[in-house]
């Protein structure tokens, strides 16, 4: 089994504890107006017109129809991905998670384990299963970074080879989540929970934008709701400031919030008994 590999970064200190291997698995689920990747939202449709636009010539379009890269050739300009009309990125390989952890294993023992981010990994659960028992199987821990629409219920072997979850909860009200993603949240509050009871909601995350949803109110219902799973649990949180960096130019105008409105927000999450708290 393959997936679409977005980028593999060999070391990385903000996906998860420690030193890790990030790994960016291409395709999304949801549309979120704040994306700072959005060029890892959809899969290639191979339509070619990255390819007369790179000034490096490493692509080209293949016999088979399909754009092929030149890794060597590629001076990193991002000029593909700012024109391509489709979300995606020419960048991207398909490989197995034998190919993915080959690549991994070279920063044993610089690294404490890999963590697996998107797009939506969830799109890719058997692959991330198999990648997950791979790392196991050298002591590296496991992390998934998600949006919560996939259900992890559904998918016990991949929990199993999984420490845990960094999970997005990018608005708490469904109205709310719709109006910053396009899609309604049900499925994620109810992951959150499965997550905090199975004591694999390593970590929830949500992005500040005060301009786009009511933040407070939003960061005081997850408080309210998430806080009885504390006893199991020891929920981290990780509020991020919205920032207009590689956002798309319709959404890039949202205010950026300060750290002062951040730290109150973490001060509300402290009353209700949530103690790691990170603010970026
Ligand atoms: S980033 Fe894209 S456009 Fe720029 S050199 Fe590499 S492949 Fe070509
Ligand atoms: S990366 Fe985008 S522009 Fe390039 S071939 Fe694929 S869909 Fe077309």
């Amino acid at each position: 089994m393959k997936a679409v590999v977005n980028r593999i970064i060999p070391f990385s200190s903000v996906d998860g504890p420690g030193n890790r291997t990030a790994v960016f698995l291409q395709g999304c689920n949801i549309n979120c107006k704040y994306c700072h990747n959005p060029e890892t939202r959809k899969l290639c449709v191979q339509c070619g017109t990255c390819v007369k636009k790179c000034p490096a010539g490493a692509l080209s379009l293949g016999t088979d129809g399909k754009v092929a890269f030149d890794p060597a050739k590629c001076v990193q300009c991002d000029t593909c991905i700012h024109i391509c009309p489709h979300d995606s990125s020419p960048r991207t390989l398909e490989m197995t998670p034998e190919e993915v952890y080959e690549k991994v294993k070279k920063q044993i023992p610089f690294i404490r384990g890999i963590s697996v981010s998107g797009g939506e990994c969830m799109l890719w659960p058997e692959f991330l299963t198999e990648l997950f028992r791979l790392a196991r199987k050298d002591g590296l821990g496991t992390l998934i970074d998600s949006n919560g629409m996939v259900s992890f219920e559904d998918y016990p072997e991949l929990m199993e080879v999984s420490d845990g979850v960094m999970l997005d909860i990018k608005a708490f009200e469904a109205f709310e989540h719709e109006k910053v993603t396009g899609f309604r949240n049900e499925m994620v509050l109810k992951n959150a929970v499965y997550l905090a009871k199975t004591s694999k909601l390593y970590e929830v995350r949500a992005v500040i934008v005060p301009d786009l949803y009511d933040t407070e109110k939003s960061i005081r219902e997850m408080g309210d709701f998430l806080a009885p799973y504390l006893k199991i649990n020891d929920i981290r949180v990780k509020i991020i400031a919205y920032r207009p960096m590689g956002v798309r130019e319709e959404y890039s105008h949202y205010q950026v919030p300060d750290q002062k409105y951040l730290s109150y927000l973490a001060d509300i999450l402290r009353e209700k008994g949530f103690q790691h708290i990170t603010l970026i």
